[in-house]
Protein backbone atom coordinates (compact mmCIF):
# COMPACT_ATOMS: atom_id res chain seq x y z
CA UNK A 1 0.00 0.00 0.00
CA UNK A 2 1.22 3.39 -1.14
CA UNK A 3 1.93 5.59 1.91
CA UNK A 4 1.90 9.37 1.19
CA UNK A 5 4.28 11.26 3.69
CA UNK A 6 5.98 14.81 3.90
CA UNK A 7 8.74 16.24 6.30
CA UNK A 8 6.68 19.03 5.56
CA UNK A 9 3.39 17.53 7.71
CA UNK A 10 6.13 17.86 10.34
CA UNK A 11 6.27 21.27 10.78
CA UNK A 12 2.92 21.75 12.41
CA UNK A 13 4.48 22.39 15.69
CA UNK A 14 2.78 23.15 18.85
CA UNK A 15 4.25 26.35 20.70
CA UNK A 16 3.91 24.05 23.84
CA UNK A 17 3.37 20.17 25.02
CA UNK A 18 0.46 18.40 23.12
CA UNK A 19 -0.67 15.70 22.35
CA UNK A 20 -1.35 16.22 18.78
CA UNK A 21 2.29 17.10 18.10
CA UNK A 22 4.71 15.98 15.13
CA UNK A 23 6.09 12.78 16.63
CA UNK A 24 2.58 10.74 15.82
CA UNK A 25 4.14 10.58 12.38
CA UNK A 26 7.79 8.80 13.24
CA UNK A 27 5.77 6.17 15.21
CA UNK A 28 3.10 5.81 11.74
CA UNK A 29 6.26 5.75 9.38
CA UNK A 30 7.77 3.23 11.73
CA UNK A 31 5.09 1.14 11.48
CA UNK A 32 4.91 1.66 7.71
CA UNK A 33 8.07 0.81 6.85
CA UNK A 34 8.94 -2.42 9.63
CA UNK A 35 5.67 -3.29 6.67
CA UNK A 36 7.45 -2.57 3.98
CA UNK A 37 4.84 -0.11 2.63
CA UNK A 38 6.50 2.32 -0.47
CA UNK A 39 6.42 6.05 0.73
CA UNK A 40 5.63 8.97 -1.29
CA UNK A 41 6.10 12.39 -1.17
CA UNK A 42 2.81 13.77 -2.33
CA UNK A 43 3.00 16.96 -4.97
CA UNK A 44 1.03 20.37 -3.70
CA UNK A 45 -1.22 21.63 -6.14
CA UNK A 46 -0.71 24.48 -7.45
CA UNK A 47 -5.00 25.85 -7.25
CA UNK A 48 -4.59 24.00 -3.14
CA UNK A 49 -6.36 27.26 -1.41
CA UNK A 50 -8.45 27.68 -4.34
CA UNK A 51 -9.77 24.21 -3.82
CA UNK A 52 -9.66 25.05 0.34
CA UNK A 53 -11.87 28.31 -0.70
CA UNK A 54 -14.36 26.14 -2.21
CA UNK A 55 -14.86 24.35 0.91
CA UNK A 56 -14.35 27.14 3.47
CA UNK A 57 -15.23 30.24 4.35
CA UNK A 58 -12.76 33.07 2.79
CA UNK A 59 -12.57 34.78 6.19
CA UNK A 60 -11.32 32.08 7.82
CA UNK A 61 -9.20 30.64 5.15
CA UNK A 62 -8.02 34.14 5.75
CA UNK A 63 -7.01 34.13 9.11
CA UNK A 64 -5.61 31.05 8.83
CA UNK A 65 -3.08 32.04 6.82
CA UNK A 66 -2.61 35.60 8.50
CA UNK A 67 -1.59 33.30 11.95
CA UNK A 68 0.50 31.21 9.60
CA UNK A 69 2.75 34.23 8.13
CA UNK A 70 2.57 35.50 11.89
CA UNK A 71 4.09 32.45 14.06
CA UNK A 72 2.36 31.12 16.84
CA UNK A 73 -1.01 31.43 17.45
CA UNK A 74 -3.83 29.74 19.08
CA UNK A 75 -7.23 29.78 17.34
CA UNK A 76 -8.67 28.56 20.35
CA UNK A 77 -7.94 26.83 23.83
CA UNK A 78 -7.19 23.28 21.61
CA UNK A 79 -5.86 24.52 18.93
CA UNK A 80 -2.86 26.10 17.52
CA UNK A 81 -1.08 27.62 14.63
CA UNK A 82 2.35 27.65 13.50
CA UNK A 83 4.64 29.40 11.02
CA UNK A 84 4.44 25.85 8.82
CA UNK A 85 1.09 24.83 9.18
CA UNK A 86 0.02 26.50 6.04
CA UNK A 87 2.07 24.50 3.76
CA UNK A 88 1.15 21.38 6.19
CA UNK A 89 -2.42 21.65 6.11
CA UNK A 90 -2.24 22.72 2.10
CA UNK A 91 0.17 19.78 1.40
CA UNK A 92 -2.70 17.26 3.22
CA UNK A 93 -5.12 18.54 0.89
CA UNK A 94 -3.13 18.41 -2.23
CA UNK A 95 -2.38 14.18 -0.78
CA UNK A 96 -5.89 13.49 -0.50
CA UNK A 97 -6.57 14.77 -3.82
CA UNK A 98 -3.14 12.91 -5.47
CA UNK A 99 -4.67 9.97 -4.06
CA UNK A 100 -9.01 10.48 -4.85
CA UNK A 101 -7.29 11.20 -8.76
CA UNK A 102 -4.59 7.85 -8.48
CA UNK A 103 -7.86 6.02 -7.23
CA UNK A 104 -5.68 3.82 -5.29
CA UNK A 105 -5.39 2.62 -2.24
CA UNK A 106 -3.30 4.72 0.03
CA UNK A 107 -2.53 5.78 3.53
CA UNK A 108 -2.48 9.52 4.35
CA UNK A 109 0.31 10.41 7.39
CA UNK A 110 -0.74 13.68 7.19
CA UNK A 111 -1.18 16.54 10.27
CA UNK A 112 -3.41 18.56 11.09
CA UNK A 113 -5.86 16.59 11.34
CA UNK A 114 -9.38 17.88 10.01
CA UNK A 115 -12.17 16.46 10.69
CA UNK A 116 -13.59 18.88 12.90
CA UNK A 117 -12.85 21.65 10.92
CA UNK A 118 -16.14 23.07 10.10
CA UNK A 119 -16.86 25.68 7.08
CA UNK A 120 -15.79 29.05 8.90
CA UNK A 121 -13.08 26.73 11.36
CA UNK A 122 -15.42 25.63 14.75
CA UNK A 123 -18.30 23.37 13.22
CA UNK A 124 -21.73 22.83 14.98
CA UNK A 125 -21.75 23.30 18.58
CA UNK A 126 -18.08 22.46 19.62
CA UNK A 127 -16.12 24.43 22.02
CA UNK A 128 -13.35 24.06 19.94
CA UNK A 129 -11.75 23.18 16.30
CA UNK A 130 -10.39 20.05 18.07
CA UNK A 131 -6.28 20.55 16.50
CA UNK A 132 -8.21 21.20 13.22
CA UNK A 133 -7.11 23.22 10.55
CA UNK A 134 -8.97 22.42 7.23
CA UNK A 135 -11.17 19.72 6.80
CA UNK A 136 -9.26 17.14 4.26
CA UNK A 137 -11.55 14.38 4.26
CA UNK A 138 -14.44 16.55 3.48
CA UNK A 139 -12.42 18.08 0.57
CA UNK A 140 -11.18 14.90 -0.79
CA UNK A 141 -14.97 13.30 -0.94
CA UNK A 142 -16.27 16.82 -2.37
CA UNK A 143 -13.32 16.39 -5.12
CA UNK A 144 -13.89 12.98 -5.95
CA UNK A 145 -17.98 14.13 -6.30
CA UNK A 146 -20.32 11.09 -6.87
CA UNK A 147 -20.19 7.75 -4.85
CA UNK A 148 -17.84 8.77 -2.28
CA UNK A 149 -18.26 7.28 0.94
CA UNK A 150 -16.60 8.76 4.16
CA UNK A 151 -16.38 6.17 7.73
CA UNK A 152 -14.79 7.93 10.42
CA UNK A 153 -13.92 5.87 12.94
CA UNK A 154 -12.28 8.49 15.07
CA UNK A 155 -13.49 8.17 18.74
CA UNK A 156 -14.74 12.02 18.49
CA UNK A 157 -17.82 12.72 16.28
CA UNK A 158 -16.55 14.16 12.94
CA UNK A 159 -18.71 17.37 13.53
CA UNK A 160 -16.57 19.22 10.94
CA UNK A 161 -17.45 16.30 8.06
CA UNK A 162 -20.94 16.22 9.04
CA UNK A 163 -21.52 20.04 8.83
CA UNK A 164 -19.73 20.32 5.46
CA UNK A 165 -21.79 16.79 3.59
CA UNK A 166 -24.89 17.76 5.39
CA UNK A 167 -27.01 18.63 2.65
CA UNK A 168 -25.26 16.41 -0.15
CA UNK A 169 -26.08 12.92 -0.93
CA UNK A 170 -22.81 11.36 -0.03
CA UNK A 171 -22.90 9.05 2.53
CA UNK A 172 -21.05 9.78 5.76
CA UNK A 173 -21.36 7.19 8.38
CA UNK A 174 -19.52 8.13 11.79
CA UNK A 175 -19.09 5.64 15.08
CA UNK A 176 -17.51 7.75 17.94
CA UNK A 177 -18.05 8.01 21.84
CA UNK A 178 -21.50 9.34 22.75
CA UNK A 179 -21.68 13.17 22.84
CA UNK A 180 -22.85 13.20 26.22
CA UNK A 181 -19.30 12.00 27.60
CA UNK A 182 -17.02 13.49 24.87
CA UNK A 183 -15.76 16.40 22.80
CA UNK A 184 -17.53 17.81 20.66
CA UNK A 185 -20.97 17.13 21.98
CA UNK A 186 -22.35 15.94 18.72
CA UNK A 187 -23.08 13.19 16.63
CA UNK A 188 -26.51 11.81 17.62
CA UNK A 189 -28.63 9.29 15.64
CA UNK A 190 -31.19 11.76 14.41
CA UNK A 191 -28.71 14.17 12.69
CA UNK A 192 -29.95 12.31 9.66
CA UNK A 193 -29.07 14.75 6.85
CA UNK A 194 -30.74 17.54 5.01
CA UNK A 195 -32.09 18.41 1.75
CA UNK A 196 -30.83 15.83 -0.83
CA UNK A 197 -28.69 14.87 2.33
CA UNK A 198 -31.76 13.48 3.90
CA UNK A 199 -30.12 9.99 5.09
CA UNK A 200 -26.90 10.28 3.99
CA UNK A 201 -25.48 11.11 7.81
CA UNK A 202 -25.00 7.77 10.01
CA UNK A 203 -24.23 8.37 13.13
CA UNK A 204 -23.83 5.90 15.68
CA UNK A 205 -22.58 6.78 19.08
CA UNK A 206 -21.60 4.13 21.71
CA UNK A 207 -20.73 4.28 25.51
CA UNK A 208 -17.74 4.54 26.84
CA UNK A 209 -16.27 0.79 27.59
CA UNK A 210 -17.39 -0.11 24.59
CA UNK A 211 -15.51 -3.10 23.39
CA UNK A 212 -14.52 -5.51 20.50
CA UNK A 213 -17.76 -7.72 20.39
CA UNK A 214 -19.52 -4.98 20.66
CA UNK A 215 -17.64 -3.09 18.00
CA UNK A 216 -18.00 -6.05 15.37
CA UNK A 217 -21.77 -6.26 15.93
CA UNK A 218 -21.96 -2.57 14.75
CA UNK A 219 -20.76 -2.92 11.50
CA UNK A 220 -21.99 -6.56 10.46
CA UNK A 221 -25.32 -5.28 11.27
CA UNK A 222 -25.38 -1.84 10.17
CA UNK A 223 -22.00 -0.41 8.20
CA UNK A 224 -21.48 -3.57 5.79
CA UNK A 225 -25.28 -3.69 4.72
CA UNK A 226 -25.31 0.74 4.20
CA UNK A 227 -22.02 0.10 2.73
CA UNK A 228 -23.08 -2.38 0.33
CA UNK A 229 -26.34 -0.87 -0.37
CA UNK A 230 -24.75 2.50 -1.31
CA UNK A 231 -21.55 0.63 -3.48
CA UNK A 232 -19.23 3.26 -3.35
CA UNK A 233 -17.06 4.30 -6.20
CA UNK A 234 -14.26 5.09 -2.76
CA UNK A 235 -14.07 5.35 0.37
CA UNK A 236 -12.06 7.69 3.05
CA UNK A 237 -11.63 6.60 6.19
CA UNK A 238 -11.16 9.00 9.00
CA UNK A 239 -8.62 7.25 11.00
CA UNK A 240 -8.34 8.00 14.48
CA UNK A 241 -6.32 5.84 16.39
CA UNK A 242 -7.98 7.02 19.63
CA UNK A 243 -11.00 4.48 20.02
CA UNK A 244 -8.16 2.27 21.02
CA UNK A 245 -8.35 0.78 24.83
CA UNK A 246 -4.58 2.61 25.37
CA UNK A 247 -5.79 5.93 24.22
CA UNK A 248 -5.16 8.11 26.51
CA UNK A 249 -8.18 10.93 25.65
CA UNK A 250 -10.73 8.69 25.15
CA UNK A 251 -12.78 5.71 26.94
CA UNK A 252 -13.36 3.10 24.34
CA UNK A 253 -11.78 -0.67 24.96
CA UNK A 254 -11.38 -1.52 21.34
CA UNK A 255 -8.33 -3.48 20.25
CA UNK A 256 -6.42 -3.41 16.75
CA UNK A 257 -9.09 -6.16 16.42
CA UNK A 258 -12.21 -3.96 15.40
CA UNK A 259 -9.63 -1.83 13.48
CA UNK A 260 -8.81 -4.44 11.21
CA UNK A 261 -12.48 -5.89 11.37
CA UNK A 262 -13.62 -2.31 9.60
CA UNK A 263 -10.62 -2.04 7.54
CA UNK A 264 -11.32 -5.70 6.07
CA UNK A 265 -15.13 -4.96 5.62
CA UNK A 266 -14.37 -2.28 3.64
CA UNK A 267 -11.22 -3.45 1.69
CA UNK A 268 -13.17 -6.31 0.46
CA UNK A 269 -15.65 -4.13 -1.36
CA UNK A 270 -12.60 -3.84 -3.65
CA UNK A 271 -12.70 -0.20 -4.36
CA UNK A 272 -10.00 1.98 -3.53
CA UNK A 273 -9.58 2.84 0.02
CA UNK A 274 -8.09 6.04 1.13
CA UNK A 275 -7.06 5.85 4.56
CA UNK A 276 -6.24 9.30 6.21
CA UNK A 277 -4.81 9.79 9.79
CA UNK A 278 -7.07 11.91 11.78
CA UNK A 279 -6.56 11.35 15.46
CA UNK A 280 -4.82 8.97 18.16
CA UNK A 281 -2.44 9.96 20.68
CA UNK A 282 -0.54 6.81 21.97
CA UNK A 283 2.24 6.38 19.73
CA UNK A 284 2.82 2.50 20.29
CA UNK A 285 -0.55 2.32 19.20
CA UNK A 286 -0.06 4.26 15.86
CA UNK A 287 2.87 2.07 14.70
CA UNK A 288 1.42 -1.13 15.22
CA UNK A 289 -1.87 -0.19 13.99
CA UNK A 290 -0.12 0.80 10.95
CA UNK A 291 1.96 -1.72 10.57
CA UNK A 292 -1.17 -4.01 10.87
CA UNK A 293 -3.05 -2.21 8.58
CA UNK A 294 -0.45 -2.44 5.79
CA UNK A 295 -0.06 -5.94 6.19
CA UNK A 296 -3.88 -6.63 6.48
CA UNK A 297 -4.15 -4.23 2.92
CA UNK A 298 -1.01 -5.71 0.72
CA UNK A 299 -1.32 -9.52 2.00
CA UNK A 300 -4.70 -10.19 3.89
CA UNK A 301 -2.82 -11.01 7.10
CA UNK A 302 -5.55 -10.40 10.18
CA UNK A 303 -2.81 -10.38 12.76
CA UNK A 304 -4.50 -7.92 15.32
CA UNK A 305 -1.41 -8.99 17.97
CA UNK A 306 -4.07 -8.54 21.00
CA UNK A 307 -6.77 -10.09 22.26
CA UNK A 308 -10.27 -9.37 21.73
CA UNK A 309 -11.65 -7.27 24.65
CA UNK A 310 -15.94 -7.46 25.73
CA UNK A 311 -17.95 -5.07 26.71
CA UNK A 312 -19.26 -5.15 30.30
CA UNK A 313 -22.81 -5.73 31.41
CA UNK A 314 -23.61 -2.19 32.38
CA UNK A 315 -22.42 -0.98 28.84
CA UNK A 316 -23.88 -3.30 26.91
CA UNK A 317 -27.42 -2.17 28.36
CA UNK A 318 -26.74 1.33 27.22
CA UNK A 319 -25.63 -0.23 23.81
CA UNK A 320 -28.71 -1.71 23.47
CA UNK A 321 -30.90 1.27 23.78
CA UNK A 322 -28.71 3.13 21.87
CA UNK A 323 -28.62 0.88 18.91
CA UNK A 324 -32.48 0.58 18.89
CA UNK A 325 -32.41 4.59 18.22
CA UNK A 326 -29.90 4.14 15.59
CA UNK A 327 -31.71 1.24 13.67
CA UNK A 328 -34.64 3.16 13.71
CA UNK A 329 -33.08 6.26 12.06
CA UNK A 330 -31.19 4.12 9.78
CA UNK A 331 -33.73 1.88 8.71
CA UNK A 332 -35.98 4.61 7.37
CA UNK A 333 -33.63 5.34 4.61
CA UNK A 334 -31.66 1.69 4.13
CA UNK A 335 -32.40 -1.64 4.68
CA UNK A 336 -31.00 -3.27 7.38
ZN1 LIG B 1 -10.24 12.02 17.76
Amino acid sequence: MLVYYSPIFKKHTPPFRHPEAPDRLDHLLEGAREAGAEIKEPVMREDVWHIIESIHDKSYVELVRRLCREGHAEIDGDTYISSGTCDAAALAVSAIINAVERKETALIAARPPGHHAGVAGRALSAPSQGFCIFNTAAIGALYGEEGVAVLDIDVHHGNGTQEILYDRDLLYISTHQHPLTLYPGTGYPEEVGEGKGEGYNINIPLPPHTGDDVYIKVIDEIITSVLRQYNPRLVIISLGWDAHKEDPLADMKLSLKSYLYVFETVLRLQKPVIFLLEGGYNREVIRRGTKALIRLADAGEFAPGESQTSTDVHTLEKFEEIIKEVKSYVGRYWRL
